[in-house]
């Protein structure tokens, strides 16, 4: 007899762990997804400026402090540090979280629809539309590095 299959986070109760079963669960994009935004944002702002995204830390945008860990975490440093620098006190404006909560509304979206790899194919589409949508919105431009994967996707789905 074969135990059930558990996903993680709980792999110490099962005989064995199917990965492919952790990683097309639903939740994962939800939890994901604010952290994912909060990278959309940075696409978004450095861009279109040609700035780089990875290496760089990120800074307050008055007082240049680089940013640690603890100001960095989706939704909740921003809620915990009442919308505030933690350095200067300027004020954090809506872009950041709004940019993560439509993220997880992307992803709780394609929860709804689709399940198994293609939500994560649907998770993908819908954050870089996100990321075009507002750096169009934003500069009126959009980036060579989020439009032309699209065609790679069009012709993976068709
Ligand atoms: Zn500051």
């Amino acid at each position: 007899m074969v135990a059930p299959l558990v996903p993680w986070p709980f792999p110490l109760v099962a005989e064995r762990v199917d990965i492919t079963l952790f990683l097309t669960s639903w939740w994962l994009p939800i939890i994901l997804a604010p952290v994912v935004g909060s990278f959309v944002g940075v696409l978004i702002l450095r861009l279109p400026d040609g700035a780089p995204v990875v290496l760089d830390r990120s800074r307050c945008p008055k007082c240049r402090h680089v940013l640690g860990a603890r100001d960095l975490i989706p939704l909740v440093s921003w809620i915990a540090l009442h919308r505030r620098c933690r350095y200067c006190g300027v004020t954090v404006g809506w872009f950041y979280p709004g940019i993560e909560l439509a993220a997880l509304a992307i992803a709780v979206w394609a929860v709804t629809e689709v399940s198994g790899w293609l939500l994560w194919a649907t998770c993908a589409l819908g954050w870089t539309l996100l990321a075009l949508a507002a750096t169009d919105v934003r500069r009126m431009v959009l980036p060579d590095v989020l439009t032309l994967p699209l065609l790679l996707g069009d012709s993976e789905f068709l």
